[in-house]
């Protein structure tokens, strides 16, 4: 297996409710190495941009207006296989049909507040890290 590189989120909900550190503990504990890491609050640019894939669904104003309504953590992480391997240890998107013991199921409502994003392939990974840290960062 390669060694990747994907992009997490912790995102706002799980920020505010105070769930940052357990988060990160989760990654540390699953072998990822932290190569950039920044708390911030996203701009309506920032949040349309990253997630303009999702342009155009019907869920896309909602997850605009809940990434930027308080800050979250950015980092890239590296490891074996990390994109795959990260959403693992995320577990669905819909954090009723998460696996226990993940992030989403720990720490997410529902299937709009879910605590975490995960990179879903090199290309996407490769363009989510781009979007948020200089080459320098990492
Ligand atoms: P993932 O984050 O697991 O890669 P998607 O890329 O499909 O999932 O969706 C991006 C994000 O958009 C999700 O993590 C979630 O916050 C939100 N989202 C997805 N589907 C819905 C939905 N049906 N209703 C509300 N929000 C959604
Ligand atoms: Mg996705």
């Amino acid at each position: 297996m390669p060694i990747e590189r994907t992009l997490a989120i912790i995102k706002p909900d799980a920020v505010a409710a105070g769930n940052t550190g357990k988060i990160i503990s989760m990654i540390e504990e699953n072998g990822f190495k932290i190569l950039a890491l920044r708390k911030q609050q996203l701009t309506r640019a920032d949040a349309e941009g990253f997630y303009a894939v999702h342009k155009g669904k019907g869920f896309f104003a909602e997850l605009v207006e809940f990434m930027t309504e308080a800050p979250v953590i950015l980092m890239a992480l590296e490891r074996e296989d990390a994109i795959v391997k990260w959403r693992d240890v995320m577990g669905a998107t819909n954090p009723e049909k998460a696996e226990a013991g993940t992030v989403r199921k720990l720490y997410g409502a529902n299937i709009g507040r879910n605590a975490s994003h995960g990179s879903d392939a090199p290309e996407t990974a490769a363009f989510e890290i781009s979007w948020f840290f200089r080459g320098s960062e990492l």
